[in-house]
């Protein structure tokens, strides 16, 4: 029973699988051998992370899900960069710029006041997610790993190798560089250390807000005695002391490097701002080679996920969270997005389109268990790709789903049906969708969380002809408009509905057949039962409508007006 038909652009409907990714990656990355593999992701904790982000997540995921089929030892970790600097703050943060530009976001505290700090509520704020997205990595503070020994050696392995990291990052950065950029670039980095402190006085690691940022940079670093000289460039404070009483904060090309030395990554996933031939990932490559001496991990570079055709933002206001996505959409859909998407191409997330993409995901599903006829290449590769799309273990016998669209306009009549007549109503569609005789509890055990997304999409995404309201009564000016045949044509069809045990096409009929004895064009006839229902000249399909609503509630609907 669908209530709502749209046209697709062609990239939703297509239906060509491009997983041959997930084999590509997982075959490069068990060269590598390791007695454990570990799939690495991380993100800066500066502020409320994007929907997008979470395809980094999946992958990642991914990855770990084959190579432990595969009885490899395997497990995915995420970093939280909560160790980053403040460089602005949302218009809606209630905590003072001046005060806290430069000072690490796991220094700040939390204006919500329901973490330890302002790092912490950003990363409570994403991982409070992940179990509901079917993933589960570690999650490890790059605030707490700079505490660790292990992250103080590193520090100190790049303070002794100062002069190979100038080299790599001149070899690197300027690499594209005119004569007169470069010659500057070299100049500067001349004195230049790959670390910088966090200033015991006024806590900060850089003064400045955007572009004009100057990094409480190490000045000079003594091999020998292990001392390191800095000046805090916003409060003057200037000292010379050893490493190991000081809190020093790698620069950005080189703290990546420094954590997969650290956490032993074999493999990472990066979007491909930092993944461009030359870009940060193969700097930190070069840097891993050299002053690590290993080979770091094996990289994964992807395409971001695009919002409407748009790129995403992380640091303006309003984000489309994961806990949004979670509000209006099934996390298998979107797993199901980034996973048959080849990892070059962008997935672009249309929210206007996710009833007709959870069908799609759905009908997937139906594949998967044998449902629907398909030939044998895509039963093989739903067999390969279902499994990971699912955010729990694949159950053995297929569990029949609400359509989404029949939720949409279902969950929004709980103004005129109780709970419990809307989800027999529910029930009802799922027995004559899937010819059941009962519906099973594990089937009913999902419809309360369709209901609630579905709702949620309408009020956030739906357009004036997904959202449907009821009037509790039809307005006068409405009821003004009727002419003597508009109300012949309705007590005809309350005649037929009362006498009558109609199904949704037997209803769809008797409206066209009623309105052709009367004389009046079938679209008037449609015309006036949306105004009497919900005030509107168009709406849901109304046979389905009026099922859902119930015969009878709609007689005595119509009847009070005649
Ligand atoms: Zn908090
Ligand atoms: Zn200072």
């Amino acid at each position: 029973m669908l209530f709502r038909v749209k046209r697709m652009p062609e990239e939703t409907t297509e239906d060509e699988f491009s997983i041959h990714w997930i084999r590509d990656v997982v075959d490069r990355v068990l060269e590598r051998e390791p007695d454990e593999y570990l799939v690495v992701t991380g993100k800066s904790m500066s502020g409320s992370v994007h929907i997008g982000f979470m395809k980094e997540i999946i992958i990642a995921d991914t990855i770990k899900r084959e190579l432990q089929a595969m009885g490899q030892q395997a497990k995915t970790v995420f970093i939280a960069d909560d160790y980053d600097p403040i460089r602005s703050f949302p218009p809606s943060m209630n905590l003072s710029p001046e005060e806290w530009m430069g000072v690490p976001y796991s220094d700040a505290p939390d204006p919500s006041g329901c973490c330890d700090n302002l790092g912490a509520h950003y990363t409570n704020e994403l991982i409070e997610t992940f179990p509901d997205f079917g993933v589960d990595p570690e999650i490890v503070s790059q605030s707490k790993l700079y505490k660790t020994k292990e992250m103080l050696d590193a520090v100190r392995i790049c303070l002794n190798h100062t002069e190979t990291i100038r080299e790599i990052l001149i070899e690197y950065v300027a690499r594209d560089f005119d004569d007169t950029q470069k010659a500057e670039y070299i100049n500067s980095m001349k004195d230049w250390y790959p670390a910088s402190v966090i200033c015991p006085i006024c806590g900060r690691l850089q003064s400045g807000g955007k572009g004009s940022i100057v990094p409480n940079r190490v000045t000079a670093y003594n091999v020998e005695s292990e001392e390191v000289s800095y000046e805090c460039a916003h409060c003057g404070h200037t000292e010379t002391t050893h490493l190991d009483k000081l809190r020093l904060k790698l620069s950005w090309r080189v703290d990546w490097p420094a954590k997969w030395y650290v956490m032993k990554t074999t493999c990472e996933p990066a979007g491909k701002d930092h993944s461009v031939k030359g870009g940060s990932y193969d700097t930190g490559l070069e840097i891993s080679r050299r002053v690590f001496g290993w080979s770091g991990p094996v990289k994964v570079p992807f395409e971001w996920v695009r919002f409407g055709g748009h790129d995403m933002g992380t640091s303006k206001g309003v984000v489309f969270t994961p806990r949004a996505w979670l509000n209006v959409a099934p996390p298998e859909l979107f797993r199901y997005m980034v996973l048959r998407t080849d990892l070059e191409r962008a997935n672009n997330i249309q929210t206007d389109l996710i009833p007709d993409l959870v069908d799609i995901y759905e009908t997937f599903e139906r594949t998967y268990y044998g449902l629907d006829d398909v030939d044998n290449a895509t039963q093989e590769l739903t067999r390969l790709l279902y499994p990971l799309t699912v955010v729990r273990p694949v159950s053995d016998e297929y569990i029949p789903k609400l359509s989404f669209k029949f939720a949409v306009v279902t969950s929004q009549l709980q103004g005129i049906l109780n709970r419990d007549e809307i989800l027999e109503r529910c029930y009802d569609v799922l027995k004559k969708q899937y010819n059941l005789t009962e519906v099973t509890s594990e089937a009913k055990a999902l419809i309360p969380k369709r209901l609630e997304r579905s709702l949620g999409w309408a009020k956030e995404f739906g357009s004036e002809q997904d959202t449907v309201e009821v009037p509790e009564t039809v307005p006068a000016d409405i009821l003004s408009t009727f002419t003597d045949k508009d109300r012949l044509f309705l007590s005809k069809l309350v005649e037929t509905l009362r006498i009558e045990s109609l199904d949704e096409d037997g209803i769809q009929s008797s409206i066209f057949n009623i309105a052709r004895d009367i004389g009046i064009k079938p679209k008037r006839a449609f015309q006036v039962l949306y105004n009497i229902l919900i005030s509107r000249k168009s709406g849901p399909r109304l046979g389905p409508f009026i099922i859902t609503l119930g015969t009878d509630w709609v007689v005595d609907r119509i009847s009070s007006i005649l």
